[in-house]
């Protein structure tokens, strides 16, 4: 069962970031460049406090709230983030992810920011798992 730490090492450690000073066409603008569908607003200290996706400029769009040049990240971004830590097994993110309706996930050690896991990388891995799986079970009825 693979953790999140393993899925880091093969994506590459790190995120994509923008200052909670910035506005929400500048986080458009680094997911857009980044080709990524989320940002993270880390705090002086490098915390995570806040995170912008793809679905939360789509909910903007829907409301007529479109003035992204003049709109600051901090009034829009969302604030009660869920983190995970490295140790987190694949299949339980995928599950909390399930259930509470994201498909972004800050990996965070000692307060700082390691990488961004996504639903896609969950998924993916948890393929992979399932096909060594089959491909041992193979192995071991036919030997
Ligand atoms: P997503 O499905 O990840 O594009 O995001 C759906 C909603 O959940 C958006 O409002 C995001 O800002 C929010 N969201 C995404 N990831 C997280 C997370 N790890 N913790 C809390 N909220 C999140």
């Amino acid at each position: 069962m693979k953790a999140l730490t393993e899925l880091l090492e093969n994506k590459g450690k790190g995120a994509v970031t923008v200052p909670e000073s910035a506005s929400v066409a500048a986080a458009i603008r680094a997911m857009y460049e980044s080709r990524v569908g989320s940002v993270l607003i880390p705090s002086a200290s490098g915390t995570p406090v806040g995170i912008l996706t793809e679905r939360d400029i789509m909910r903007l769009c829907a409301e007529g709230k479109t003035d992204f040049e003049h709109m600051m990240l901090k009034d829009y971004m969302t604030t009660n983030i869920i983190l995970g830590k490295p140790e987190d097994r694949v299949h339980e993110v995928l599950i909390l992810m399930t259930e509470k309706r994201f498909r972004h996930m800050p990996v965070v050690k000692d307060g700082q920011i390691l990488g961004l896991i996504s639903m896609g990388d969950l998924v993916k891995a948890k393929l992979e798992e399932t096909a060594q799986e089959a491909q041992a079970l193979r192995e071991y009825i036919t030997s």
